[in-house]
Parts: structure tokens; C-alpha cells; sequence
């Protein structure tokens, strides 16, 4: 299975794609969570994304780009992948064609997770992060058992520096101005699936599942 996980930030592309990579035995490649890790190490490549991540805005194209030629060209992404976060823009959804292309390893499905605006904020607001494994948790929706603990791997939950209310607004802008025209890029392509994402998360589960089958 080699899908996209498509939608606005807070939509739950993470949180089910982790399901998923358990699920399936497959990696999920988020380019967040490879983004925060280089801001963490301070490599170069992080002291070049801080600024703009902080701003809600979106790293250039090329810097991604590379960092997923990277990533799919490791071992575990010969049996499968899950994109979680890329592509966002169309020239990034042209360069992933080119590189499936070379690796004759097209994609199966490209899963739309649709989630309205004022629900987006109220996830991304109370969200709390896995300083370890990047789990998701939220406040009042998706509490861990312990406060403060990840039920996964017992590490501990911090709240991202853009989920600010002013830096949330800004990233539901990039989506809708950037990211939102891939929905047709894919349907184009026949390989959007639309999946409504209101609902708890084992629901969600459950219509990706459906959403997914055969691919
Ligand atoms: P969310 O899923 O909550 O929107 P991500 O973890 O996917 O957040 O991304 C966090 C930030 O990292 C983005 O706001 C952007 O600055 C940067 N980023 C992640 N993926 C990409 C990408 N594919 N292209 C450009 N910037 C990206
Ligand atoms: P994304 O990766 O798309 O930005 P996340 O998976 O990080 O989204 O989820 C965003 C926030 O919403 C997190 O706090 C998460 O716990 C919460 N969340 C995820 N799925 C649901 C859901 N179905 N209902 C309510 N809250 C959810
Ligand atoms: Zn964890």
C-alpha cells in the first residue's frame, strides 16, 4: 500500500497514520516530523525551517522534495508507505510523480480527510505532541491515560510552538491557497478517495479503512 494522507493541518493525518503503520506494517513518512527533528538537532537544514515553520508558512518546495527523495529511498519504504504532511503543493505532487516514476512504485490511493475550520482550531488548540514518537493527544478529545505521558512510549507531551492561535490561522490559509488544489490534482488522476473526518478517531479509522480497501 503506498497512500497519501491528505487534508488541513489538524485534520488527524497523523494520528491515523500511526494507526495505519500499525495496522500495516508500513512507515509513516511525515515531513513535519522529519522538519521538527532537524529544528531539535539544530542542523542547518532545521535553523532554515525554524522561521518559517513558525510562521505557519511552507518550507521551498526543493528542501522537501529532497528530504523525501531521502526518506523513500531507505529500505522500509519498498514494502509500502504512508505520506503524512507531503505533498503540499503542486510542484511537490509533480517531483513525488517523477520519483514513483523512477522507482516504479506508483501510488495506490490519496485519502482527502475533510474537516471544517472551527473544528480545525479547536483540534490544533488543544493539542499536545509526544516530544518522543510525535503521538498526537489532545486535551478533551484524545486525552493520554496520564497526563503529560504518552501511552505509547512514556514520553513526554508538549505543545508545538505553531499551534497558536494566529499561527493556526495562518496554516489553514497555506492549506486552502496551496494545498487544498491537490484534492483535483488526484481526482484528475482517479485516485482521490474522499473521507469525511468528523467523528471520534475509531470511526475515522473505520471509513479510511473502507476508503482504502483494494489499494
Ligand atoms: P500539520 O499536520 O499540523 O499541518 P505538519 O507537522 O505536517 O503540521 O507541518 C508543520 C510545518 O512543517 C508546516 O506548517 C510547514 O511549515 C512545514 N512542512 C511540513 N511538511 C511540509 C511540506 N510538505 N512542504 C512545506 N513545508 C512543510
Ligand atoms: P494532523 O496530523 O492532520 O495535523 P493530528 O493527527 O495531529 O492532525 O490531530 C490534530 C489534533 O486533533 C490532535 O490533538 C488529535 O489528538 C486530535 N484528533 C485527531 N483525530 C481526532 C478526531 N477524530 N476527533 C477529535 N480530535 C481528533
Ligand atoms: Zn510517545
Amino acid at each position: 500500500m503506498r497512500i497519501i494522507l491528505l487534508g488541513p493541518p489538524g485534520a488527524g493525518k497523523g494520528t491515523q497514520a500511526k494507526r495505519l503503520m500499525d495496522a500495516e506494517g508500513i512507515p509513516q513518512i511525515s515531513t513535519g516530523d522529519i522538519l521538527r527533528k532537524a529544528v531539535a538537532d539544530q542542523t542547518p537544514l532545521g535553523r532554515e525551517a525554524k522561521s518559517v515553520m513558525d510562521s505557519g508558512g511552507l518550507v521551498p518546495d526543493q528542501v522537501v522534495i529532497g528530504l523525501i527523495r531521502e526518506r523513500l529511498g531507505q529500505s522500509d519504504a519498498v514494502k509500502g508507505f504512508i505520506l503524512d504532511g507531503f505533498p503540499r503543493t503542486v510542484p511537490q505532487a509533480e517531483a513525488l510523480d517523477g520519483l514513483l516514476v523512477d522507482l516504479k512504485r506508483p501510488l495506490s490511493a490519496v485519502a482527502a480527510i475533510d474537516v471544517e475550520p472551527s473544528e480545525l482550531v479547536r483540534r490544533l488548540s488543544g493539542r499536545r505532541v509526544c516530544q518522543a514518537c510525535q503521538a498526537a493527544y489532545h486535551v478533551e478529545f484524545n486525552p493520554p491515560k496520564r497526563e503529560g505521558v504518552c501511552d505509547r512510549c512514556g514520553g513526554a507531551l508538549i505543545q508545538r510552538d505553531d499551534d497558536k492561535e494566529a499561527t493556526i490561522r495562518r496554516r489553514l490559509e497555506v492549506y486552502r491557497e496551496q494545498t487544498e488544489p491537490l484534492i483535483a490534482y488526484y481526482k484528475g488522476k482517479g485516485l482521490a478517495r474522499l473521507v469525511n473526518g468528523i467523528g471520534n478517531v475509531d470511526e475515522i479509522s473505520g471509513r479510511l479503512r473502507e476508503a482504502l480497501a483494494g489499494a
